[in-house]
């Protein structure tokens, strides 16, 4: 009797034609996830089990697939020879010793000598001998010992789903650039980007020394958290001070956060261009500040050349952003308490709906191209 554990995957079979490109990029996906753990992965009509690993490593392994997305659900089962005395011993030790309970059988293998239904019920009544404090509920029970028999002369028992990260294998929609900050949003909008399939590089702007190098480590921690959703990622370290004293010294400081932002955005375009990635995504909620009303979005957007700019959060409130932040593993980090370059030089009266020909205005009296250069310069490549 050897543990496995099956990985049932989800929507790849919608592809059609492409379904031999989506389900190898997730085979790829689970063993990078898997990296550094001994195991085996076999592809098995319509699932994949992972077997050959050290049993104190289970937890582990689980731990790590929940994050690949693709995953619909996980179980953790028991294989042996198709037969019903193993099976039996198997289902001994998936199921409860007390409450209620049903089997349920799937056979694949229609030589088996018996039926589902008849394999339900021996296994069944022989739990029910066995422990007396069982009984068969077949319509709500408790517990469920689940018996699939296979094609290759092999069943799996198990007992219950894991749920998994759900939608599709990363690297299977293209690759975007994640605008992000130390803040609770982006590291939410990359998840909800790479859950598309889509997979995620990262920018961050700093200003030091007004921000410190405690605020770039907190950024690299909570890429490196997202990274073990998106199988990797890197974050393109670029320093604006220089942006923000220019624009501290020239313009009206009450532009400083939507001309920031435009830069932000024009750098951020040619990072993306320079790595290969086809759009850039940032964590803006509509109306969630001052900055970011569709009059700020639509400042910053018109400096973008070609990109799409996805803004995945905008229909959400802060309490559902704030939720996903701790279901994924990011809150803890986003919260500690280091500052963002968009705190440096903040006005106390930032204008919150820009017309565009003030903007211009503004930005005119820099130097635009020279700026940029000069911040392209301090690119900084961190791989994770
Ligand atoms: P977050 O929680 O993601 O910081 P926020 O609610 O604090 O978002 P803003 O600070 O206005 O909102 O930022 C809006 C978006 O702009 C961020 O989600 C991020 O995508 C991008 N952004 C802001 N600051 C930076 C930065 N220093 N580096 C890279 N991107 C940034
Ligand atoms: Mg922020």
């Amino acid at each position: 009797m050897e543990k496995v554990i099956i990985i049932r995957y989800c929507e790849l079979y919608l592809k059609g034609k492409n379904r031999g490109f989506f389900e190898r990029q997730f085979a790829i996906n689970i063993e990078r996830a898997l990296k550094g753990l001994r195991h085996e992965l076999r592809r098995r009509s319509g699932r994949y089990l992972v077997e050959a690993f050290d049993a104190q490593e289970i937890d582990e392994i689980v731990n790590r697939l929940k994050k690949v997305f693709g995953i619909h659900t996980l179980s953790v089962a028991l294989k042996v020879k198709s037969d019903m005395d193993n099976i039996y011993h198997a289902a001994e030790q998936v199921a409860p010793q007390s409450g209620t309970f049903k089997v349920e059988t799937h056979r694949a293998d229609k030589t088996f000598p018996l039926n589902s239904m008849q394999i339900s019920a021996e296994i069944g009544g022989r739990l029910l001998d066995k422990f007396s404090g069982l009984s068969v509920d077949v319509h709500e029970p408790q517990n469920t010992v689940f018996v699939d028999v296979r094609e290759d002369g092999t069943s799996l028992v198990f007992g219950s789903f894991i749920k998994g990260a759900d939608g599709m294998p990363v690297g299977s929609a293209g690759k975007g650039l994640l605008l992000i900050s130390g803040g609770i949003d982006s590291p939410v909008a990359g998840h909800m980007i790479a859950k598309r399939g889509m997979a995620i590089e990262c920018v961050h702007f700093h200003s030091y020394p007004y921000t410190n190098l405690q605020a770039k480590e907190k950024v690299i921690k909570l890429a490196s958290i997202l990274s073990e959703y998106t199988c990797g990622t890197t974050v393109n370290v670029v320093k604006v001070t220089h942006i923000q004293e220019e624009i501290h010294k020239k313009c009206n400081g009450e532009y400083m956060v939507t001309l920031l932002r435009r830069f932000m955005m024009r750098i951020a375009e040619r990072v993306a261009k320079s790595r290969g990635a086809q759009c850039i995504i940032t964590g803006e909620s509509l109306g969630q500040v001052a900055s970011q009303t569709i009059e700020g979005m639509a400042s910053s957007n018109s400096v973008i050349e070609d990109l799409p700019v996805l803004r995945p959060l905008c229909g959400f409130d802060k309490n559902e952003i704030i939720a996903r932040s701790k279901e994924i593993g990011t809150y803890d980090t986003s919260i500690l308490p280091y500052e963002d370059c968009c705190t440096v030089f903040l006005p106390k009266h930032p204008v919150t709906r820009p017309k565009i020909e003030d903007v211009l205005a503004e930005e005119a009296k820099l130097d635009v191209e020279a700026l940029i250069s000069e911040a392209m310069q301090t690119l900084e490549v961190v791989e994770l």
